[in-house]
C-alpha cells in the first residue's frame, strides 16, 4: 500500500485548506451578499456543531492544515464557541482562523483568542455611518468599529479587514480604509464582487471597481510595493515602505487565481462544495449521520471528492449567475 500523501486533486492541486460555513443566518444583509428577502435554510437541516467538528478533525487527520470558520455571522450561531474550542486543540491544525462582519466580536473575541484563533477577518466596506448602512441594510458602524477594537485587544496573530469595493458605492473610500488598518498596523484586503446569486439591488457588472483600479488609486497616495507574500489563500499583497499594513487584493475577475487553489468549503448543510464558482460537491451530512462514528467512511468520501475539483470557476459579470447560490451559504 502506498502511503498516503494529504488530498490532493486532478490537476495536482494539494488541498491543506478547509472553509466552514457554520450558519446561513447572519444580522446584516450586505447587498451584494444576499437578497434582502432571504430565506435562510431551516436549522433542522443544519450540521449540528458535533458533526462541524467531526468533519473538521477528520480533514485535519486527512492533512488540512488551516480552517476558517465563516459562514452567515458565524458568531450568530449558539454556542459557537465550542467548535473553536475543540478545533483548536487538534495539534496538527496550524492556523485555525474566523470570517466575521465584527458585531459580536465585543462578546467574543477573548474566548476566541484563548480556544486558539490564530487570525481574525473583519469586514467592514465603509467608514461612513450612512453608507456602511445602507451596504449592510440595517448595519451599525460603531459595533464593527468596537469590534476591531476588541480584536486587537484580544492578542490575536493578525487581525485583517476585508472590503468589497463597488463602484460608486465606497471606491472613494479605498485610501481612508487603507489609512485605517496603517493607524492599527493590521492587513487589509480590497475584494472584486462575485456573482454569486441573483440580487436585484444593483447591476453587479454596473458597480465593478476592479483590483486594478483600486491599486492606481492608491499608488497616488502611497508607494505599494508587489510582494509575493501570502498567507495561504488569494489575496495578492502589497507592502507600503515602513508600515506593516500589507494591502491586499481578491481579483477572481481581473487576476483568476484558481491555479493555486489549495481549499474546500463545507457549507452549514453539510455540503462540500469543491469550488467556491461551481456546484459540485458531495453531501457529507448524508455520510456523517449514515456513519456515526465511523471516522474512516468520511475520510475516504473526502478523498473521494478530490476527483470532482474542477479546474476553476466562470465567473462572468456580463451573463446572469450560474451559481444560484449566495456568498452566505459558503462565506467568503
Ligand atoms: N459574515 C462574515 C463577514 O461578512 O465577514 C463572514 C461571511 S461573508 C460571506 C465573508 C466575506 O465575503 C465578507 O468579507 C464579504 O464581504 C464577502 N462577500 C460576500 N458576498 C460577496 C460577493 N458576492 N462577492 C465578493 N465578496 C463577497
Ligand atoms: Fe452577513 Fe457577511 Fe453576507 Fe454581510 S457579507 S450579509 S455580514 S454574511
Amino acid at each position: 500500500m502506498t502511503e498516503f500523501t494529504g488530498l490532493t486533486d486532478r490537476f495536482g492541486r494539494h488541498v491543506n485548506y478547509l472553509r466552514i460555513s457554520v450558519t446561513d443566518r447572519c444580522d446584516l444583509r450586505c447587498v451584494y451578499c444576499m437578497a434582502e428577502d432571504v430565506q435562510f435554510v431551516p436549522r433542522p437541516q443544519l450540521l449540528t456543531l458535533e458533526e462541524i467538528t467531526r468533519i473538521g478533525r477528520a480533514f485535519v487527520n486527512l492533512g488540512v492544515r488551516k480552517i476558517r470558520i465563516t459562514g452567515g455571522e458565524p458568531l450568530t450561531r449558539r454556542n459557537i464557541l465550542q467548535v473553536f474550542q475543540e478545533l483548536g486543540q487538534l495539534e496538527s491544525l496550524q492556523d485555525l482562523t474566523i470570517t466575521t462582519n465584527g458585531t459580536q466580536l465585543h462578546r467574543y473575541a477573548k474566548d476566541l483568542q484563548k480556544a486558539g484563533v490564530t487570525r481574525v477577518n473583519i469586514s467592514i466596506d465603509s467608514l461612513h455611518e450612512d453608507r456602511f448602512r445602507a451596504i449592510t441594510r440595517n448595519g451599525e458602524l460603531h459595533r464593527t468599529l468596537t469590534g476591531i477594537d476588541s480584536a486587537l485587544e484580544a492578542g490575536f496573530k493578525r487581525v485583517k479587514l476585508n472590503a468589497v469595493i463597488l463602484k460608486n458605492r465606497n471606491h472613494d473610500e479605498v485610501q481612508s480604509l487603507v489609512a485605517f488598518a496603517v493607524d492599527r498596523g493590521i492587513d487589509i484586503s480590497f475584494i472584486e464582487e462575485m456573482p454569486l446569486g441573483i440580487i436585484d439591488e444593483h447591476d453587479r457588472a454596473a458597480v465593478y471597481y476592479s483590483s486594478d483600479q483600486i491599486l492606481a488609486d492608491l499608488t497616488r497616495h502611497y508607494e505599494m510595493i508587489p510582494t509575493t507574500e501570502s498567507t495561504g489563500g488569494p489575496s495578492r499583497y502589497y507592502r507600503i515602505p515602513g508600515m506593516d499594513t500589507r494591502v491586499g487584493f481578491i481579483s477572481p475577475h481581473s487576476h483568476n487565481f484558481c491555479d493555486q487553489c489549495n481549499r474546500v468549503r463545507l457549507t452549514a448543510e453539510g455540503r462540500l462544495l469543491l469550488c467556491l464558482g461551481q456546484e459540485h460537491s458531495i453531501d457529507l451530512k448524508r455520510v456523517v449521520r449514515a456513519h456515526p462514528g465511523d471516522e474512516s467512511v468520511l475520510q475516504q468520501a473526502i478523498i473521494d471528492s478530490m476527483d470532482l475539483k474542477p479546474k476553476g470557476h466562470d465567473f462572468d459579470l456580463q451573463t446572469q449567475p450560474v451559481i444560484f447560490r449566495h456568498m452566505n451559504t459558503t462565506g467568503g
